[in-house]
């Protein structure tokens, strides 16, 4: 691949530019494109450089975006930009395919994309360039799952040189000029290799948060607390018209199919309530984040050298706009210098990156990501000088320096605080739970009667009390630990469904070998019927080295005048007299 960039002054020098080009670069054995980068989206403009590419080359196809700002060989480049790639491989293919958001849902364009890629078993890389769309670009980029697994998909979202604009354009030769399109471009062949990563650099900082309500991009709380409110908690940053450029440095960091993603906030609502650049899953963990530049240009330097292993004709650059502000007090493309040495390199700064990873594609921001291509074998890898650490990087600022003071004291205090939580959730079991049956303690099993008392005009329920039959002679005969055996065999009974419980039962230890369950929903009858599969169950159950026992058990209804004690003294009353019946039986009051 051969690349020529063309700095677009006006018609009469670009045609000018055209015609040298023309007449002093012969084509490549493999095909030609161009491509515009466009920081002017007067549709007039555009059509003057178009309609110049048509005029020297009417058979060449080009494609082209608005930007907010232009990237040729890791510098930025004028206005307008016009990059030439001739293919040297005849076995090389592309294809510039355009979907009009306006037109097709996106299920119908994602739909028309994986066919397409059917029909050409060539693709290995799928470029996409994005007008800012209305949503987000979740279900496009779930939409693309069933892409083939060895293809890269990569791009960028167009956007103007304002990026709280939403304007945006794309075009091409074959479908014209639009604000609301995907131009989706397919790069293989044999002799084609293709590569894609993505840098970040922004480290998370403080915190952890739970998304607790959003609603696709509009994230309303984290932790139960509308999302305005971290940020103007933690960085004093005010609900205002300037909240899109306050923000930009301090992303959202989170987890998204098994990737860490950034999203920016794009606007604040009087609600409390943030517009993200894309879904905010309910349930997802997010901390803010902060760009720190030593991680920066630590990451860069360790990408740059596997993109130079792969030893790349061209880069496609896709970085973020908020990069591109936060490095202020250097170059725009300060971060992006090491790649410069590889090979040639175009790209442009977007409003939102795409990369495919893990065989998913997500849609990030504040992110750079880099396409590497190739045609034919490996030459020699290229050999990047190392870069010198300058003085702003070896002298670190306070600010990071606090940064990671915050970020550990943070995490220790999460850790402490899981601690805290497990130690807690075991106090709360121990408060209410039986510890030699695992079954509700007395004190829960009455607070859950009382419960069910005081909804009894709604729900009906039933209570069965059982006592274990002689149960002071297996202690004597065989001993206390024997003795525990039985109590535990009938506690499990009452926790088994099989015998006829479903659901709504609370099981309890109401002392010694004396049970309660808690019937919701059940009738005296019904009641009945369970405790007897209760006790049968119980008289069925053997145990080792002692002889079969029994239980007895009193059922009641709960009545509408019924006060606990009232309750719980009739169904002791009908275990008494299921005792004096001759016990193993059920009896009903
Ligand atoms: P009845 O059929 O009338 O119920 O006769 P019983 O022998 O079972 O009499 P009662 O219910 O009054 O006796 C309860 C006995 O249960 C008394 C005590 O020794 C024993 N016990 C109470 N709690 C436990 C325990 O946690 N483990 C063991 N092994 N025995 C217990
Ligand atoms: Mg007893
Ligand atoms: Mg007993």
């Amino acid at each position: 691949m051969r690349q020529t960039q063309f700095a677009y002054q006006d018609k009469a020098s670009f045609a000018e530019a055209l015609q040298s080009f023309q007449r002093n670069h012969a084509a490549g054995s493999g095909p030609r494109l161009f491509q515009i980068y466009s920081e002017v989206l007067d549709p007039a403009v555009i059509a003057d450089v178009t309609g110049t590419i048509e005029e020297y080359f009417p058979e060449t196809p080009y494609f082209g975006c608005s930007t907010s700002g232009n990237i040729i060989d890791c510098e930025l480049s004028e206005n307008i930009t016009v990059v030439c790639t001739d293919f040297e491989l005849p076995t090389t293919q592309f294809a510039i395919f355009q979907y009009d958001m306006a037109k097709l849902s996106v299920d119908e364009i994602t739909a028309q994309i994986v066919e397409e890629t059917r029909k050409n078993p060539w693709v290995k890389a799928v470029e996409m360039y994005f007008t800012i769309p209305e949503g987000s670009t979740t279900q496009f980029c779930d939409g693309l799952k069933d892409l083939r697994d060895d293809i890269q998909i990569f791009g960028g979202v167009t956007c103007s040189d304002d990026i709280t604009s939403d304007d945006s354009c794309v075009f091409t030769r074959a479908f014209g000029f639009s604000e609301t399109s995907i131009i989706i471009v397919f790069y293989g062949g044999e002799d084609f290799y293709v590569d894609s990563i993505k840098v970040t650099g922004w480290k998370p900082l403080g915190r952890k948060f739970h998304v607790t309500k959003s609603q696709g991009s509009l994230l309303q709380e984290l932790d139960g607390i509308p999302a305005y409110e971290v940020y103007r908690k933690y960085l004093n940053i005010k609900n205002d018209e300037n909240f899109f450029y306050n923000t930009l440095e301090f992303p959202l960091f989170y987890e998204h199919n098994d990737t860490t993603i950034l999203r920016t906030p794009v606007s604040s609502n009087a609600d409390g309530s943030i517009n993200m650049t894309s879904d905010m899953d309910i349930g997802s963990v997010v901390r803010i984040s902060y760009g720190d530049s030593r991680t920066i240009v630590e990451s860069i330097r360790q990408d740059s050298q596997g993109i130079a292993d792969f030893a790349p004709d061209v880069l496609h650059i896709f970085s973020c706009a908020a990069r591109r502000t936060f490095w202020t007090n250097k170059e725009p493309t300060y971060e992006i210098q090491p790649f410069h040495d590889i090979s040639a390199s175009c790209g442009f700064f977007s409003h939102g990156e795409f990369l495919r990873t893990k065989g998913k594609l997500n849609q990030h921001n504040v992110t750079l990501v880099i396409a590497a291509m190739r045609e034919g074998e490996k030459k020699e890898a290229v050999k990047r000088p190392e870069t010198q650490d300058d003085n702003m990087l070896s002298r670190v600022p306070l600010v990071s320096r606090l940064a990671t003071f915050i970020s550990v004291t943070s995490l220790e205090l999460e850790n402490t605080n899981k601690q805290l939580e497990l130690v807690n959730d075991k106090l709360k079991m121990a408060a209410i739970i039986d510890g030699l049956t695992g079954l509700y303690n007395r004190k829960e099993i009455q607070s859950q009667i009382e419960e069910a008392l005081s909804r009894v005009d709604q729900e009906q329920f039933s209570l069965v009390m059982l006592d274990i039959d002689n149960f002071k002679q297996v202690n004597d005969t065989y001993g206390h630990q024997e003795g525990d055996m039985v109590i535990v065999a009938l506690a499990d009974i009452l926790r088994n469904r099989r015998v006829g419980q479903k659901q709504n039962v609370s099981s309890g230890r109401w002392g010694g070998e004396e049970f309660m369950v808690l019937l919701r929903g059940t009738d005296a009858d019904s009641a009945a019927y369970i405790a007897d599969l209760m006790r049968e169950s119980f008289a069925n159950t053997t145990f080792k080295g002692i002889r079969p026992q029994t239980v007895s058990l009193g059922v009641t209804q709960a009545r509408k005048d019924d006060t606990a004690d009232s309750l719980c003294s009739r169904v002791d009353m009908a275990l008494y007299k299921a005792k004096k019946g001759g016990k193993n039986r059920v009896e009903v009051e």
